[in-house]
């Protein structure tokens, strides 16, 4: 089966009781048994519930993977991840990831005896020289967020192959449509299903995809003792969502396209973070793993304070100022106070987020609209 059928197909089968195409929501917290412990394979819903073993099933067969375990949100999902660590172990991420995943690495698990090198991972030889013997896992977020670097997912893989480490992805920026990290040497992917794969900014969830069965039973673990698990109505509209993901991604990424040649040569701008650009420092590698380059991007006004971004993002009108992203709406935000503002100040422009930079979110609108609100924005 080709991607875009397998958003609509992998996975799922009509309902048996009615033939209903899609997956009824099933509302319930227990399942009747007819002896103890002899059930239609759900006990309890914590542990699992029909309509999130379908969306389960869809993400595996988008990511490629035997396995997907689903989560109440994307954080859930990764601090489901860090729970399969013990105390003293290493992890490598990059420096320049989502910053409640900064969060949770630095507030909840350092606290907890886990140790993380943050690198910049667009430089291959950085995870290479910060490898430990105590290096279980390997943090990867590409395209990463705000600055849209580009990280060699079969290259760092390799590293964590090499090292007896686990390489993870937090594919969420890219959606399986134009990023699948297994099919590259990758042990685990990761997705917060809130952005792209919902896609209508209605649903906040998470998702764990592997092959790697050992490690999945320890992520099923974790579903049934921590229970960071979605409601049935949230897996119903992740899975919706994900029956238009090819149409939806496609449509974005055209539209950011010509954003970013627009911004490129405007005059107000200053330098735009867009790896489609042929001046983006990894455009090469960036069109080698990705099958396009994406549809978020990031600019900076020419010679500008945090002052005229703050102005410019409250001008914009289609462009919503609002957190999040992968939506079908184009939404504009301010990463150093908004998203990544939990990242000490010197820790982020060490990184190279500057305070004045603005991060566009570009949805499925007609790109001249979308092009004439930014345009009167730039109008002083
Ligand atoms: C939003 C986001 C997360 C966190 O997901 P939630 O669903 O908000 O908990 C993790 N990684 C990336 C790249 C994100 O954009």
């Amino acid at each position: 089966m080709k991607f875009n059928t397998k958003t609509i197909h992998a996975g799922q089968k009509p309902d048996e009781t009615a033939g209903a195409v899609m997956p009824p929501v099933y509302f319930t917290s227990t399942y009747v048994q007819s002896a103890p412990n002899q059930h239609k394979g759900y006990d309890y819903a914590r542990v699992g519930n029909p309509t999130r073993t379908a969306l389960e099933k869809l993400i595996a067969g988008l990511e490629e993977a035997d396995e997907c375990a689903c989560f109440s949100s994307g954080v859930g999902a990764i601090d489901a991840i860090l729970k399969t660590l013990t105390p003293g172990d290493h992890v490598i991420s990059t420096n320049d990831l989502y910053g409640g995943t900064y969060r949770l690495f630095t507030q909840v698990f350092e606290k907890y005896g886990i140790e993380f090198s943050f690198v910049d991972m667009s430089d291959i030889n950085k995870i290479e020289n910060s490898v430990q013997a105590n290096t279980k896992l390997i943090w990867i977020e590409t395209p990463t967020n705000p600055l849209l670097r580009i990280i060699d997912i079969k290259a760092a893989a390799e590293i964590a192959g090499k090292a007896g480490a686990l390489s993870v992805v937090d594919n969420t920026f890219a959606s399986p449509y134009l990023q699948q990290p297994l099919l590259l040497g990758a042990d685990v992917v990761m997705h917060s299903t809130t952005k792209y794969l919902g896609g209508h900014s209605d649903v906040i969830g998470g998702a764990i995809a592997s092959s790697n069965a050992n490690f999945m039973e320890k992520i099923k673990f974790q579903v049934k003792t921590t229970g960071a698990v979605p409601g049935p109505m949230d897996c119903y509209l992740v899975l919706r969502g994900i029956k238009t993901l090819a149409v939806r991604v496609e449509r974005s990424v055209e539209n950011a396209k010509i954003i970013a040649k627009h911004l490129n040569v405007h005059p107000s701008v200053g330098h735009v973070f867009y790896p489609g650009l042929l001046s983006h420092p990894q455009h090469d590698l960036a069109g080698k793993q990705m099958s396009d380059y994406g549809a978020m991007l990031s600019f900076e006004l020419k010679d500008s304070t945090f002052e005229d971004s703050a102005e410019f993002m409250q001008k914009t009108k289609i462009f919503a100022l609002a957190e999040s992203l992968g939506g079908v709406e184009s939404l504009i935000s301010h990463p150093a106070s908004m998203t990544h503002g939990s990242i000490p100040k010197d820790v982020r422009e060490q990184a190279g987020l500057k305070d004045t930079l603005i991060r566009l979110s570009v949805g499925i609108e007609d790109v001249n609209d979308l092009i004439n609100d930014l345009e009167q924005a730039f109008e002083k």
